[in-house]
């Protein structure tokens, strides 16, 4: 039995490495492809006994080129955890920054390759959050051009890396966090254990996922309108009927928008048996709320004009209130983990509609300003260099 299981992890291993051909970079191991064997079987059981949301705190670190460049603005940044939070919700997952932005102005390490990862990472790591590395770009060791890569659990290390130049319009970053917790391609191992479309065998083939249709590896298979146009037949003789809007397919980065209902179940057990250390600091708070207006967007009547200025170099914020209303406001300063840095009443009827806020303290980057009052508030964000 012993030789059996070794000479299958032989083969595998020997398929596994002939399947680098995408932009995804993420090397599946047979340990863990026998491990998530195992995790699915067992996910409904982990996940029944979890309560509460599960909050990741992330620790993002963007390589600038020598001019300071990194092809990533604050507001990707910020984008990008919306639609992070968006798509994991169904997994009760959100992710929030643990502390300030590391940037790591290196002209070698922003055009990176695979072999440089120690150097890039080994010392920068923040222990017990998920780290996040944002790069010009990546080759493999292979000297490929990729988008991104991560680790399965087995390897211990809580690591992802994505070009920048890739982000665009795109799912990469969600895609490789759903490797982070687990998931495999939907097409599971090219050449190995096909899925059949009637879904006879889907608890042993493809992605060990009976929810995700059978899916005979999109890669160069789907258009420009996300359609499948490949007419392939599984070994049965039905046609594919693949879903090119799963993240964790091969269809273009533009087309894959959602998880499915098991995936995002395998994710939370995956969690729970294997990165239940991420956990939220005392500093938590969440970031998307008021970065995307979610709480003022739903009043717009409510509205209030206000306008806010960064002074650059004295470090001071000026806020002004447009709308000619009179009476008591309060004037909030929120830093991009979501914490309240700075809190002052502001009295327009006494104190004019004007006001200097003197943040000194504070390091450079964005910050985001709100006022209430009178039953209105507004939310600027302002970067303070
Ligand atoms: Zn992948």
């Amino acid at each position: 039995m012993k030789r059996f299981i070794l000479s299958s992890i032989l083969i595998l291993s020997a398929l596994l490495s002939q399947a680098q051909e995408s932009s995804c970079g993420t090397e599946l191991t047979a340990e863990h492809y026998k491990n998530l064997v195992e995790l699915v079987g067992d996910a409904q059981r982990i996940t029944a006994m979890r309560s509460g949301s599960i909050k990741i705190p992330v620790k993002v670190h963007i390589v600038q080129n020598a001019d300071g460049y990194s092809g990533l603005s604050m507001d990707d940044i910020i984008f990008e955890f919306d639609k992070l939070n968006d798509l994991f919700s169904g997994a009760d997952m959100e992710f929030y920054l643990s502390s300030e932005i590391d940037y790591i102005k290196d002209e070698e390490l922003y055009d990176f390759n695979q072999s440089e990862e120690a150097r890039l990472a080994a010392s920068r790591d923040e222990p017990n959050a998920m780290n996040i590395y944002f790069v010009g770009s990546i080759t493999n060791k292979q000297g490929n051009e990729i988008c991104g890569y991560t680790y399965y659990p087995e390897a211990n290390r809580d690591r992802i890396f994505v070009a920048a130049g890739c982000l665009q319009n795109s799912s990469t970053l969600a895609h490789e966090i759903g490797h982070y917790f687990s998931l495999i391609h939907t097409h599971g191992i090219s050449g190995i254990d096909p899925e059949a479309v009637n879904g006879e065998n889907c608890e042993k083939a493809g992605d060990l996922l009976c929810d995700t249709p059978a899916d005979p590896n999109l890669l160069g298979k789907v258009d420009g309108d996300c359609s499948y146009t490949a007419h392939e037949r599984d070994f049965n003789g039905d046609a594919y009927d693949p879903d090119t809007r799963n993240i964790m397919s091969y269809a273009p980065s533009y087309c894959r928008s959602e998880f499915s209902m098991d995936q995002l179940k395998v994710m939370t057990a995956s969690y729970l048996e294997n990165k239940s250390y991420l956990v939220a600091n005392d500093d938590y708070s969440p970031i998307a709320d008021f970065v995307s207006n979610k709480n003022f967007n739903d009043e717009v009547s409510n509205q209030l004009q206000i306008k806010v200025y960064a002074n650059p170099g004295a470090d001071q914020l000026g806020v002004e209130i447009l709308d000619g209303l009179e009476g008591e406001f309060r004037v909030q300063v929120f830093n991009i983990m979501g914490n309240l840095i700075y809190e002052e009443p502001m009295d327009t009827y006494n104190q004019g509609n004007k006001m200097i806020l003197d943040l000194s303290a504070n390091v450079r980057g964005v910050y985001f300003v709100n006022v209430v009052g009178k039953g209105r508030h507004a939310s600027e964000k302002v970067m303070l260099m």
